[in-house]
C-alpha cells in the first residue's frame, strides 16, 4: 500500500484525498488544514486523519477539532506527498519534503522547475515514473493535453491554434469576479497555457489565447487542430468515442451547455457534480482536409483528479501506466464514450 499526505484541504486537495480513499493500492495518512473551517469540520465527520500546521494547533483546539498532529508528523508518515496548497506556496514547501526525503506532487499553479516533470497520464506516463518530484499540470492544461495525446493518435498533430474561455471562479469562492464582463485573461498572446502544454509536448507548435468569463461551472476550449495527413469527423469521434477520460455530449441528448453538463454529472450522483472527464460537444467536431475543429468543456475542479491518482502511482515505481489509468478509472467510476 502506498502511503500518502495530503497538504492543502481546499478544491483539489479534498477530490484528491477522496479518490485515494478508493485505490486498493493506497492509504490516506492524513490531510492538513490551515484554518479550522467548515471543511475541517466535513473531514472530521468523515473520519479523517487531520493535521495542521504548529502556529494554528491552538486555533484548532479552541474550534473543538480534534487534530492527528502538526504536518511534520504527518509528512513522516507518508511515502508520497500530494501539494495542493494554493499556486506558489507549494514551491516553498519543497524544501521540506526534500529534506523529509519524501516524494512530493505538485499542481499547475507551481512553475514547471518546481518538479522534474510535468505530468498528463495519457501523454507522459513512463516519464514519471520513478521520480522524485512530479508536477500535474493546471486543469486548463489538462484537458489540452488529454485531447492533444488522443488526436495525435489519428494523425500527428502538426500545429495547434486554441482560444480557452476560462470560468472566473470556483463555485465555492465567494470574493472574485467578474460578475459582468467578459476579460481577456491574459490579454497577451499567446496565453500562458501554451507553454504550459510545451513542458509536456515540448516540440509541439501551438498558440493559445484565454478570456475570463462570469461563470463558475466549467471552461470551454476552441480548438483548431491541423494534423499532418488528411482525415475524416469518423476517424475522429472514433478516437474521442473510445478513450477513458473523454465523453461526448450529443446533440440528440440535448446537452447544449456547461450548465446542462453539470447537470447531469449531478443526475449521474457524481460525488461533488464532479466529472473526471472531458466533456467534447459532439455536433462541434469538424473536419476539413487535415484540419479537426472542436469544442469541449473541462470542470475545473475533478479533472485533475485521476490524474493526481495516477502520478502517485508513477513516482512510486508503479511502471504499467495502462493499468494504473485502468485502476483509477474502475475505481472513481470514470467512463469513456457518451455521456448520457
Ligand atoms: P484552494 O484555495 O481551494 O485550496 C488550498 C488549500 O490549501 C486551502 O485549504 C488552504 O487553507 C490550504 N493552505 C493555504 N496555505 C497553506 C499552507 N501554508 N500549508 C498548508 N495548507 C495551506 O486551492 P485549489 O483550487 O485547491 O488549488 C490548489 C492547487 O491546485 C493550485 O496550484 C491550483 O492552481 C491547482 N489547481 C486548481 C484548480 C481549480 O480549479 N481550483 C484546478 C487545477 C489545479
Amino acid at each position: 500500500m502506498i502511503k500518502v499526505a495530503v497538504n492543502g484541504y481546499g478544491t483539489i486537495g479534498k477530490r484528491v484525498a477522496s479518490a485515494i480513499l478508493a485505490q486498493p493500492d493506497m492509504t490516506l495518512v492524513g490531510v492538513s488544514k490551515t484554518s479550522p473551517n467548515y471543511e475541517a469540520y466535513q473531514a472530521q465527520k468523515m473520519g479523517i486523519n487531520l493535521y495542521v500546521t504548529k502556529e494554528s494547533l491552538k486555533e484548532f483546539e479552541e474550534a473543538g477539532i480534534k487534530v492527528k498532529g502538526v504536518l511534520e508528523d504527518m509528512i513522516k508518515e507518508a511515502d508520497v506527498v500530494v501539494d495542493a496548497t494554493p499556486n506558489g506556496v507549494g514551491a516553498q514547501y519543497k524544501q521540506v519534503y526534500s529534506s523529509m526525503g519524501k516524494r512530493a506532487l505538485f499542481q499547475g499553479g507551481e512553475k514547471a522547475n518546481v518538479a522534474d516533470v510535468s505530468f498528463s497520464a495519457l501523454c507522459n506516463y513512463d516519464e514519471a515514473v520513478d521520480k522524485r518530484y512530479v508536477r500535474v499540470v493546471s486543469c486548463n492544461t489538462t484537458g489540452l493535453l488529454r485531447t492533444l495525446c488522443t488526436l495525435n493518435r489519428v494523425s500527428k498533430i502538426a500545429k495547434v491554434r486554441g482560444t480557452i474561455v476560462r470560468r472566473a471562479a470556483d463555485p465555492k469562492e465567494v470574493k472574485k469576479g467578474p460578475i459582468n464582463s467578459l476579460v481577456p485573461d491574459p490579454a497577451s498572446i499567446p496565453s500562458h497555457h501554451a507553454k504550459d502544454v510545451n513542458t509536456v509536448l515540448k516540440d509541439l507548435d501551438i498558440v493559445t489565447m484565454a478570456v475570463v468569463a462570469p461563470t463558475t461551472l466549467m471552461h470551454v476550449h476552441l480548438l483548431d487542430v491541423t494534423v499532418s495527413s488528411p482525415v475524416t469527423k469518423e476517424d475522429v469521434l472514433s478516437v474521442l468515442s473510445s478513450t477513458p477520460r473523454i465523453l461526448l455530449a450529443s446533440g440528440k441528448s440535448k446537452v447544449s451547455s456547461t450548465a446542462e453538463i453539470v447537470e447531469v454529472a449531478r443526475d449521474m450522483g457524481r460525488p461533488r457534480n464532479d466529472l473526471y472527464e472531458l466533456v467534447v460537444f459532439e455536433d462541434s467536431v469538424s473536419v476539413r482536409v487535415n484540419e479537426v475543429f472542436l469544442m469541449y468543456a473541462v470542470h475545473q475542479e475533478s479533472i485533475v483528479v485521476p490524474e493526481n491518482v495516477d502520478a502517485i502511482r508513477a513516482v512510486s515505481g508503479f511502471a504499467d501506466g495502462r493499468k494504473s489509468i485502468e485502476m483509477t478509472n474502475a475505481s472513481m467510476g470514470i467512463g469513456k464514450g457518451y455521456l448520457v
